[in-house]
């Protein structure tokens, strides 16, 4: 069922909604909220709700600073935490941004993503699907209810994150995505101590962004109650396995069907998938710096844990940056296994979907699949297969990202200038620190 402005409001009043978050998200992949009371219910699905911007960092420039938000009648949904004192509920409203013109604002990411979503409608398909699998460590908290992070003191390792204390902690974050409409499709420990993965069934792209944000605060949420903090850094433990969130996608067809799926090839791909596949390694290091976007990034996209290091794809095994996993019908997907979960869900999305647009635009055909592990080939094979190495820090990142017109494109000018201004300053500030280990390495050295 479809939602529409009188069920929304009747809907609030029969669950005893009293306030209701209007949210969206930043470049920097931060959701960001503006909390009405029910009374301004009604004016704000009438598209009438207006924020001030200019709070918001990055988002907006001076002069623009009244935005309208825009309410996705879809995303309504209430939660069932946060209950206030008198027993009120609270809901929320995923929300587009628009100008005081009344124009989609250039700096709002979901908007951004309907933007090259139209582009791919205008090429013969009618959506783009995204199944994410997050990783995230439950770290347990001081006193002071401050993340500790006593690994390194190798005495407590296992002490750490006592299992069922993480793995109760994960049936409820479960039971909370269930009764939010997430169709849970796996929930397991992780490679390292303390880490987690929860897996859904995908969604078109809109949504499955909506609930990569949702998900997110549901899991720290969750997780506050149970006295722990989840972070979704990529690395936070030298010498354990990195935190990914690889992107699952497919292209559906005006008539519904999968158009990655072919009965009639030897691989079952269609030309389209391969397409696809090809745009995907062609821009691999220019969409990096999006779908990778912390300095601490590039501390996961290392060899020996299972992240990829190498623009390579393969149907077979696990090592290069994109796999093609054995299903087929409905289920033909591309997996892109570098993305990490601190990249904002609507920018990563729209620069793969450019990407492997892109591909199929200018039937660029992709290298041979190395169904080889490729942490094992030397530099030499790797050259001769035509191998490259993805950009190993966000400095180089951001390069090969400026360096694309086609890729800045996929974000506009407007996001493109400032996640590029932003990344700068935090690459620059990164390399002015004196870490521990040059401490370690050279103090007593030298
Ligand atoms: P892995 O084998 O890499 O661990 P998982 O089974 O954990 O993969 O996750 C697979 C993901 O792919 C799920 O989110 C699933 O819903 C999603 N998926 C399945 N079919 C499609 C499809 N056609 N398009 C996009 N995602 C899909
Ligand atoms: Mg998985
Ligand atoms: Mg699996
Ligand atoms: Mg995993
Ligand atoms: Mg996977």
């Amino acid at each position: 069922t479809k939602w529409t402005k009188d069920r929304i409001i009747a809907d609030a009043h029969e669950n005893n909604v009293h306030f209701i978050r209007l949210m969206f998200t930043d470049i920097r992949g931060t959701i960001k909220n503006v909390e009405i009371p029910l009374t301004q219910l009604e004016k704000a699905l009438e598209n009438n709700m207006t924020f001030d911007g200019s709070s918001i960092e990055g988002f907006v420039r001076i002069e623009e600073s009244d935005m309208y938000l825009i309410p996705d009648y879809d995303s309504w949904m209430i939660f069932n935490w946060d209950v206030p004192s008198d027993g009120g509920r609270i809901a929320c409203l995923i929300c587009d941004v628009d100008t005081t013109k009344r124009e989609p604002f250039l700096g709002d990411p979901r908007g951004n993503l309907r933007r090259v979503l139209d582009k791919m409608e205008a090429l013969g398909f009618s959506s783009f699907n995204l199944g994410p699998e997050p990783e995230f460590f439950l770290l347990k908290l001081d006193e002071d209810g401050r993340p500790t992070m006593d690994l390194n003191d190798d005495g407590g390792y296992f002490d750490f994150a006592p299992t069922d204390l993480g793995e109760n902690c994960r049936r409820d974050i479960v039971l909370e995505l269930e009764r939010l409409d997430f169709e849970i499709e796996a929930s397991h420990h992780e490679v390292a101590p303390g880490q987690h993965e929860i897996d859904w069934k995908y969604n078109d792209a809109i949504r499955a962004c909506d609930k990569i944000q949702l998900f997110k605060l549901i899991v720290k949420t969750v997780a506050r109650r149970h006295n722990l903090y989840a972070t979704f850094m990529p690395k936070p433990i030298y010498g354990e396995s990195g935190s990914g969130m690889h992107f699952n996608v497919s292209l559906f067809d005006k008539e519904g069907k999968n158009a990655f799926f072919d009965e009639s090839t030897p691989d079952q791909l269609s030309k389209d998938a391969h397409y696809f596949i090809g745009g995907l390694i062609k821009h691999a290091s220019a969409y990096t710096a999006i779908c990778n976007p912390l300095v601490n990034s590039y501390k996961r996209l290392v060899e020996g844990y299972e992240a990829p290091v190498y623009i390579a794809w393969s149907e077979r095994n696990r090592s290069p940056l994109i796999r093609i996993p054995s299903s087929r019908g409905n289920s033909t997907r591309i997996e892109l296994r570098s993305v990490d979960p601190s990249a904002n869900p609507y920018l990563a999305l729209a620069v793969i979907l450019q990407a492997g647009l892109d591909g199929i635009e200018n039937k660029i055909e992709p290298p041979m699949p190395i169904d080889r592990n490729i942490y094992t080939m030397t530099p030499e094979e790797r050259m001769a297969e035509g191998v490259f190495d993805l950009p190993s820090s966000l400095s180089e990142a951001i390069a090969e990202f400026e360096a694309s017109p086609i890729m800045r494109d996929a974000l506009g000018p407007h996001i493109s200038g400032n996640f590029i201004a932003e990344k700068t300053m935090e690459f620059e500030s990164y390399k002015k620190q004196v870490t521990q280990w040059e401490l370690n390495k050279y103090l007593m050295m030298y």
